[in-house]
C-alpha cells in the first residue's frame, strides 16, 4: 500500500535504530569525514521485514537559512509497497479531506496547515532525563530520549484499528526545524493556529514558545530564545554574541570547552561553527535562562545542557565575484 501520512521516523540500517530525520542529520555530521550516507527502512516492522526502503532527503545538508527553504525529511520510495498495518498508511486514504467527525472551521484550517509540514510536533518535552545520558560510544543510548515513538491519542475503545497518533519529541533541534518550516511555508494565519504541548506547562501557541532575543525578559525561562549573531571560539568552547541588544546591552551565550567535551554531539556543533568564515551569521535557538551579568553591563543566556541548543547557519557571504 502507499503511505499517505508524513513519514517522521525511519529505521536507519547503519545505526540499527529508528530515528527522526533531524537525529539522522546529527548522526551523519557526527561522522569523521569522509561521511557515508545512510540507508533507511520503514519504521513498521512488517514493512521492514519486506525490505521497504524510505528515502532520507537533505539530512546530509547542514541546517541553513535559505530563501527556498526545504526541510530535511523522509519520503516514501515509490518502488516499494507498504504493509496494510504500516503506521504511515492511512486507512481513510483518499477521504482524508472529509473527516468522519464534524470539525469547526478552525479545526479544518489547522488540520490543513499541519499537512503542509513534514514533521509537525504535537508535544515537546524539555525535561533532561538522566536515563538519556548517552554513553559516548553508543548511538542507541540516545534513542529513548531523543525521539519517542508516536503514542496513541485516541481512547482505546476507538473503532479504528489505527488510531490518530501524536508526534512527541524532546529533541530541540527537531522542534526548531519544524518551527522554521512552519515559518517559511505557512501563511501568518496558518502559523498562528499551531499549538504545542509542553508537559508541566500545558498548551501554548507554537509561535509564542519561540521568543526573539530582542523581546526576551529576565526570568522568562520557559521559552526558546533565538536570534542571529556571531561566534568567537574559545578552544573547543565558544561564545555567541547576539546582534540584537536588550535594553541597549549586549547579550551572549557562552559554552565552555568542558561543556563541549562532555557533549555527545559536540562534533556536530563544531562542524556547524567551522563555517564561521563563510556565513554572514549564525542563528542560535536556546532553551535557557536569561540572566543579567553581575556588573549589570550585559545579559547572558544560560543553558543547562547542550541538548537545549540548536544552531542554524545564516546565508552564505557574498563572494568577491558577486
Ligand atoms: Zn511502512
Amino acid at each position: 500500500m502507499k503511505t499517505s501520512k508524513s513519514i517522521t521516523r525511519a529505521f536507519c540500517v547503519e545505526l540499527q535504530q529508528e530515528l527522526s530525520i533531524v537525529a539522522a542529520r546529527r548522526e551523519y555530521f557526527s561522522q569523521e569525514p569522509p561521511r557515508t550516507r545512510f540507508s533507511f527502512l520503514c519504521s513498521t516492522e512488517a514493512c521492514r521485514a519486506r525490505g521497504v526502503k524510505i528515502t532520507g532527503v537533505r539530512y546530509d545538508v547542514k541546517p541553513q537559512e535559505h530563501p527556498t527553504f526545504v526541510a530535511a525529511h523522509f519520503r516514501a520510495n515509490p518502488n516499494y509497497q507498504h504493509h496494510a498495518d504500516c503506521e504511515w498508511v492511512d486507512e481513510a486514504d483518499g477521504v482524508e479531506d472529509e473527516p468522519k467527525v464534524k470539525e469547526t472551521e478552525e479545526e479544518t484550517a489547522l488540520r490543513k496547515a499541519k499537512r503542509k509540514l513534514d514533521d509537525y510536533i504535537d508535544v515537546f518535552d524539555p525535561s533532561l532525563k538522566e536515563r538519556g545520558k548517552p554513553e559516548p560510544s553508543s548511538v542507541t543510548a540516545d534513542k529513548p530520549v531523543e525521539d519517542s515513538p508516536a503514542t496513541p491519542k485516541a481512547p482505546s475503545d476507538a473503532p479504528k484499528s489505527k488510531q490518530p497518533t501524536e508526534t512527541r519529541t524532546n529533541n530541540l533541534e527537531r522542534l526548531v526545524d519544524s518551527f522554521r518550516q512552519a515559518q517559511a511555508n505557512l501563511s501568518k494565519e496558518e502559523f498562528a493556529l499551531l499549538t504545542l504541548r509542553i508537559p508541566g506547562q500545558g498548551e501554548v501557541s507554537l509561535r509564542s514558545y519561540f521568543r526573539h532575543i530582542k523581546f526576551a525578559q529576565v526570568s522568562d525561562d520557559r521559552r526558546v530564545l533565538y536570534g542571529g549573531g556571531l561566534v568567537e571560539r574559545y578552544g573547543t568552547g565558544f561564545k555567541f554574541k547576539f546582534f540584537d541588544r536588550l535594553q541597549g546591552k549586549l547579550v551572549t551565550l557562552y559554552v565552555s570547552p568542558a561543556q563541549m567535551q562532555a557533549y555527545r554531539s559536540s562534533r556536530y556543533i563544531s562542524e556547524l561553527l567551522s563555517h564561521a568564515d563563510e556565513v554572514r551569521f549564525f542563528t542560535v535557538f536556546a532553551l535557557g535562562t536569561l540572566a543579567q551579568s553581575p556588573s549589570g553591563k550585559s545579559f547572558s543566556v544560560e543553558i543547562e545542557d547542550l541538548r537545549h541548543l540548536a544552531i542554524v547557519l545564516g546565508p552564505a557571504k557574498k563572494t568577491a565575484a558577486d
